[in-house]
Order: C-alpha cells, then sequence, then structure tokens
C-alpha cells in the first residue's frame, strides 16, 4: 500500500452533524451548540455520552 493522502477528517455532532460545539468549563462538558447535545463530559458523571463523529471528508472535494 503506497497510497499517501491525507484525510481530512472533521468532527460533527451526532445528531445535527454540526459542526460546531461549545466547552462548558463548569461542567467540564463539550456540547452542540446546535441542538444542545452533550458531545463529552468526564467519566466521573457515570454517563456514557456519544461523542464526536468522525467523518471523513477528503472525498467529497
Ligand atoms: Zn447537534
Amino acid at each position: 500500500m503506497t497510497k499517501k493522502r491525507k484525510n481530512k477528517i472533521i468532527k460533527m455532532c451526532p445528531e445535527c452533524h454540526s459542526t460546531k460545539f461549545q466547552k462548558d468549563i463548569r461542567h467540564q462538558e463539550t456540547y452542540c451548540t446546535k441542538c444542545g447535545l452533550v458531545i463529552l463530559a468526564p467519566l466521573t458523571s457515570g454517563i456514557i455520552y456519544p461523542g464526536y463523529m468522525y467523518v471523513d471528508i477528503t472525498k467529497k472535494i
């Protein structure tokens, strides 16, 4: 395999596919600014969050 291609990976909200996120310093949560879905939160919260949706946009250009 000699493919040398730079993959462009972007982070998206799994719910609304927005790429804008806001970090809540107080709660240490990262959430989507569009739909408000919590993407990441500290493990101590005991809740498993969906996390970012990683999308490879390399081919779409
Ligand atoms: Zn969203």
